[in-house]
């Protein structure tokens, strides 16, 4: 039987160290880190296993933690911050501030921690141009707070992007891509920073651009062989008719499923059953024979979305039966 695919998952981002328990299923998996909280867990827990990738990355609601030096000094935590955060009021972003941890400097946290045998991605990085800081300063999943008008410049969300682009072209790893309203200097990245390196695969994550974005930018100038969206139910199916139309303007080949859950705190069933929500989806909208087919789909796009560009590939218009 083909394996279900969940090709962008998560842990819960907590402060506290402690090393975590996944459902034990046979499902091929991508595991992002959004922060060196989330890596240290995947390292720290008995979560590697051939059916389990694990993902490298800064996500953008992260993205302040880390600074970037260009000439090799350490900015003070209160001018790091003071220098990428905006916000209407002073005392909500003082407080903020108070409450933020030392911020580290990106380069040396990559040396320090990551590894070709232990990543097999780089992600979750990206984009977001609509998230806020909340008042507890970063987004934790065991300590919620209200949101605070603060966010977090776009030229600094841009620098760490870059900077996770390079890891990526370095070592010849997929991406999975965060965008939320920034479509265009999402495409210009990704054109500039990763279109040239033919080993580069990227994957867009739950993408929620407009079809002719899709259509005119990605699917127009990234060979399809290198492009994938992964499509969750989660996010994608909150509209059920814009993610029709996704689905149809998507060729088969381009497309994984997803869940975005954090595992950690996921059964095996709520898994499944929103990757069979979506797999169903797949089926109906490219008139499919079976949810079979479209799981097998899925597998081999997956194979081939991990295992690099350089992997020969299986997809051609007479397997598919492409839109
Ligand atoms: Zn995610």
């Amino acid at each position: 039987m083909t394996p279900y695919v969940d090709s962008h998952c998560h842990v819960t981002t907590s402060i506290e160290p402690k090393s975590i328990r996944l459902p034990n299923v046979p499902f091929q998996c991508c595991i992002m880190s959004n922060n060196g909280y989330d890596w240290w867990k995947l390292v720290n827990s008995p979560v590697a296993d051939a059916n389990t990738k694990l993902g490298f990355g800064v996500h953008p609601w992260y993205s302040h933690l880390y600074y970037l030096s260009e000439d090799g000094t350490s900015p003070s935590k209160e001018a790091h911050y003071r220098s990428i955060l905006q916000g209407p009021r002073e005392a909500e972003l003082n407080r903020i501030i108070l409450r933020l941890p030392e911020p580290k400097n990106l380069v040396s946290y990559i040396d320090a921690n990551f590894s070709t045998t232990s990543c097999d991605c780089i992600g979750e990085i990206g984009l977001d141009k609509l998230f806020r800081l909340p008042e507890n300063g970063f987004y934790q999943g065991d300590d919620t707070a209200p949101l605070s008008r603060v966010k977090v410049k776009m030229d600094h969300q841009v620098k760490v992007f870059v900077q996770m682009c390079q890891l990526a072209v370095k070592h010849s790893l997929p991406v999975s891509l965060h965008c939320v309203k920034a479509p265009n200097q999402m495409f210009e990245l990704c054109q500039t920073h990763l279109l040239p390196h033919k080993g580069i695969n990227i994957c867009l994550h739950s993408y929620t651009g407009s079809v002719e974005t899709l259509t005119g930018a990605w699917l127009k100038n990234f060979p399809r062989e290198r492009l994938f969206l992964s499509i969750s139910s989660y996010v994608n199916f909150k509209n059920l008719e814009s993610a029709s139309k996704l689905l149809q303007a998507l060729p088969l080949e381009c497309i994984l499923t997803e869940t975005d859950f954090t595992w950690d705190t996921s059964s095996e069933n709520d898994i499944q059953e929103a990757l069979d929500f979506v797999l169903s989806r797949i089926t109906h909208e490219h008139d499919l024979p079976s949810v079979e087919r479209a799981k097998e789909i899925v597998y081999a796009n997956f194979r081939r979305f991990v295992e690099g560009g350089d992997v020969s590939t299986p997809a051609s218009d007479s397997m598919y039966n492409v839109h």
